[in-house]
C-alpha cells in the first residue's frame, strides 16, 4: 500500500468526533479509528509506504501488468492496482482565504465550534455540509449568513430546519470575492446580482464540496466531468487489472461504511480475477 500522507487513515484524520453511521467500532474520534486500522494493517503484514504519492498509472501495453509511479520516480509493478485515493476539500481560491485560515476562516464548524460560538459567521455553500454547519453554528449562538451561489442542493430536512431557524439568513445568487481582515477575519466581501457588498463577520465556514484525488490517473481511466473514476458493479475501472473504490468513485453517499463495503467488493473481485475464477 502506498500512501501520500505521513500515516494511513485518509479523511479519518479530519473527523474530530466519533463518526456517525458507523456500527461496530469502538468509541473514539477519527484519528483513534485510523490508528486502529493502521495497527490491523501492520499486524496483517501488509507493507505500507507512507509519504509516497502516486504520480502516474500505466502499463507496458494496454493489456499488460499495470504499474504505479511515485512522485519520486519509483515504479511499483503489480498484478492488480486498487485506486482508493479519496477526495480533498474544495477551496474557494479567493484573496484572504489562505491567509486567514484558522484566524476566522474555517472549513468545519464542528472542529472550530469553540472559537466560532456566539459570533457573526458567514457560511458558504449550498449542499448538506453548508446547511448542517449553519444549523450547528446557530445552535452555538451564532448569527449566520448562509451564502449560496445557486439554489440549495441540501436535503429537505436541513432546508426546512434552516427555514425555521431565526438566526440564519439565507442569500442565494452570491459569490465570495474576498475574506477581509489584517490579522483576523473582520468581514467578507460578497457579490450578488446588485453588485458587491461587505458583511461584517468574525467567522466564516467554507463548505463547497470536494475534489477527487485523481489527477495522477485521470489520463488513463474513464472518469466523470469532475474527475471521479467510473467503475462497474465489481469496481473494475476502464483499464484491465485496475479497480477503484471509496469516495474516489463518487458513491451516492460519501462515508466510511460505504468505502469499506466498496473495498470489500473490489478486493473480492481482484482475488477472483487473480485466481482465474
Ligand atoms: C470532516 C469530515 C467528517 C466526516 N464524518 C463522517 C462521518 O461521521 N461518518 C462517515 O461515515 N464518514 C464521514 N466522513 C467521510 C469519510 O471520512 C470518508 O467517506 C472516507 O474516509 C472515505 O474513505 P476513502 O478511503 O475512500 O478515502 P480517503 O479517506 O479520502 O483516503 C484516501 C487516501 O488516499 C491518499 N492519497 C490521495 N492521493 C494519493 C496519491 N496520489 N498517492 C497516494 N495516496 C494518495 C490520501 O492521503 C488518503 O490517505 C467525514 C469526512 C470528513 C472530511
Amino acid at each position: 500500500m502506498i500512501e501520500a500522507g505521513p500515516a494511513p487513515g485518509g479523511q479519518l484524520h479530519h473527523v474530530h468526533f466519533h463518526p456517525r453511521e458507523l456500527p461496530g467500532l469502538p468509541a473514539g474520534d477519527g484519528p483513534a479509528i485510523a490508528a486502529t486500522f493502521a495497527h490491523q494493517l501492520r499486524d496483517s503484514g501488509v507493507p505500507v509506504r507512507c509519504d509516497t504519492a502516486a504520480a502516474s498509472l500505466g502499463s507496458a501495453d494496454p493489456r499488460g501488468r499495470p504499474w504505479v509511479e511515485s512522485s519520486a520516480g519509483e515504479r511499483f509493478e503489480a498484478d492488480a492496482v486498487l485506486v482508493a485515493t479519496g477526495v480533498r476539500r474544495r477551496c474557494l481560491e479567493v484573496p484572504g482565504e489562505r491567509e486567514l485560515e484558522d484566524r476566522g476562516v474555517s472549513y468545519s464548524a464542528t472542529r472550530d465550534l469553540r472559537s466560532l460560538a456566539g459570533r457573526d459567521v458567514v457560511v458558504v455553500g449550498g449542499g448538506d455540509g453548508a446547511f448542517e454547519n449553519a444549523l450547528i453554528l446557530a445552535g452555538a449562538g451564532c448569527r449566520v449568513l448562509l451564502a449560496l451561489l445557486e439554489e440549495p442542493r441540501a436535503r429537505r430536512e436541513f432546508r426546512d430546519r434552516v427555514a425555521r431557524e431565526r438566526s440564519i439568513e439565507v442569500v442565494e445568487g452570491v459569490r465570495v470575492n474576498a475574506f477581509l481582515g489584517a490579522d483576523r477575519l473582520e468581514a467578507v466581501e460578497l457579490e450578488g446580482p446588485d453588485g458587491p457588498f461587505v458583511r461584517k463577520a468574525s467567522g466564516a465556514v467554507i463548505k463547497v464540496g470536494v475534489i477527487p484525488n485523481t489527477e495522477w490517473c485521470r489520463a488513463v481511466l474513464d472518469h466523470d466531468g469532475e474527475g471521479f473514476i467510473r467503475v462497474d458493479p465489481r469496481h473494475r475501472a476502464s483499464r484491465p487489472a485496475v479497480w477503484a473504490a471509496g469516495d474516489v468513485t463518487r458513491p451516492p453517499l460519501l462515508g466510511i461504511t460505504v468505502a469499506f463495503g466498496a473495498a470489500a467488493l473490489a478486493v473480492a473481485d481482484v482475488r477472483a480475477t487473480l485466481r482465474g475464477e
